[in-house]
């Protein structure tokens, strides 16, 4: 059964101009690309998107960071997509990620690591509608 994921190219992604080359990373890998839109959170919107982290000490350096330059959310599909982009992108932290992976080839810290992809089936739906309506979505199925 084929699936999807929310994955998110972040600002240092945009920042370093490496968005071609990872995008090249994730077709390669076998995902289709279903949707993908281009913007620039404020803040409140950052926040509310991470919010399950809303207690954490890296939540407002997150949450600056997510909101200082232009993302690129896309949904991914493929069979076992969730559990497959977590494993393409690596570790949160790129010092722990396997060779090989997006995070380990291009991100710069912890903070700094991106790509965010969605963690289960249920947080890749709820992620999804965050950034695509369902009209959106239909229209690319
Ligand atoms: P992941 O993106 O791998 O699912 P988390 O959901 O734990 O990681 O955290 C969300 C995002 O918050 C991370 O991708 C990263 O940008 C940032 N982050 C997580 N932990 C830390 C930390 N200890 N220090 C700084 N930033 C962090
Ligand atoms: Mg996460």
């Amino acid at each position: 059964m084929k699936e999807r994921t929310l994955a998110i190219l972040k600002p240092d992604c945009i920042e370093a101009k490496v968005t071609g080359k990872v995008i090249d990373e994730i077709l390669a890998a076998g995902f289709d690309i279903i949707a993908m839109k281009m913007v620039k959170m404020d803040a409140k919107t950052a926040g509310e998107f991470y919010r399950v982290h809303k207690d954490k000490p890296f939540y407002r350096d997150l949450v600056a960071f997510m909101s200082s330059g232009r993302c690129i959310p896309m949904v991914l599909e493929k069979e076992n997509a969730v559990e497959d982009f977590r494993k393409l992108i690596g570790a949160t932290d790129p010092a722990e990620a396997e060779e090989g992976t997006i995070r380990k080839k291009y991100a710069t810290s912890k903070q700094n690591n991106i790509v965010h992809g969605s963690d289960s089936p249920e947080n890749a739906r709820l992620e999804i509608s965050f950034f695509f309506s369902e009209a959106e979505l239909v229209q690319n199925g």
